[in-house]
């Protein structure tokens, strides 16, 4: 009797050391999840002192997404990203520009620091334009939000299906995109939106690694001549042989080189383009038709 009694004690104790032990997997498990998540959370935390974001939907899916392992990864990556002062140039102007603020905007807490990508972890379609802009990118913290060309790029996007509303305002405003990633050559607002070319070199890992982070991605949208040759670049760096002489950017221009994601080409959305009928919607619509024949393929 004594023996059993001592072996039921023993298989007790061992099955007590087996669950103690799977709790401790469990936790640490658990605990870069949890890690990441403060990580995400005090970017934003960071950005003022009484952030409502966090109490917003929009950041409930934006942590759901980045709860993924890409999403982590991008999630990290952002924090590197907004913490960057390399430019002594860019970090002045996006600053004066943050404390000096526009008329309309003198109410808004502006963003003032480098911009990382948004978007879908697991996209196909990733779109790269050039850089945050003054007012909109730089204001609100978000690529392509709060300015004009935000508006006829998110417009499009929701027309096409990528994105679940076509207004962007603001960080909390909703907007979820599938399938889609918006990222930028260069993370900081130029002055005249003009980087020195030494500036896009030093923003290039930035890309690099936003784009290493999307194992999806099928084809990339440059909208303007300096994304298109940022992508080229990008190409290039990843050991894809571009051909020479290098492909010139156009409206519609397309190039496929082995190795690399297919390259489409697309006048930037921005006000001088949109507003002169450089580039209309249903010219976009076209574009974003093409894009999703790549992604598709
Ligand atoms: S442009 Fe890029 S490299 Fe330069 S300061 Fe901004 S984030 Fe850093």
């Amino acid at each position: 009797m004594d023996d059993a009694v001592s072996s039921r004690k023993e298989t007790i104790a061992s099955e007590e050391e087996t669950l103690a032990s799977q709790e401790e997997t469990l936790a640490s498990e658990e605990e870069p999840l949890a890690s990441e998540e403060e990580t995400v959370s005090s970017r934003y935390d960071r950005s003022r002192a009484s952030d409502p974001l966090r109490a917003t939907p929009d950041v409930a899916l934006y942590r759901r997404a980045m709860s993924r392992p890409c999403g982590r990864h991008l999630a990290a990556l952002a924090d590197t990203i907004v913490a960057c002062r390399a430019c002594p140039r860019l970090v002045a102007w996006r600053e004066r520009v943050a404390s000096e603020k526009v008329r309309r905007f003198r109410e808004h807490d502006y963003w003032g620091r480098p911009v990382p990508g948004f978007g879908d972890p697991h996209a196909r379609l990733i779109i790269l334009g050039l850089a945050p802009g003054a007012h909109g990118a730089n204001r609100t913290g978000r690529v392509f939000t709060g300015d004009r060309s935000g508006d006829f790029l998110y417009a499009a996007l929701h027309r096409a299906g990528f994105a679940n509303q076509g207004a962007s305002s603001a960080r909390d405003d909703g907007l979820v995109l599938r399938d889609a990633f918006i990222t930028l050559a260069v993370r900081c607002a130029p002055p005249d939106n003009a980087p020195q070319p030494a500036e896009i070199r030093r923003c290039a890992p930035f890309l690099d690694a936003e784009l290493d982070a999307l194992p999806s991605s099928r084809v990339i949208l440059a909208l303007g001549a300096i994304a298109w040759n940022a992508a080229i670049d990008r190409m290039v760096r990843r050991g894809a042989v571009a051909p020479r002489p290098r492909p010139r950017f156009a409206h519609g221009a397309e190039l496929v080189v082995p190795g690399a994601p297919p390259l489409l080409g697309s006048y930037h959305v921005s006000q001088q383009n949109t507003q002169t009928g450089r580039l209309t919607p249903a010219m976009f619509d076209a574009v974003l038709r093409r894009a999703k024949t790549f992604a598709s393929a």
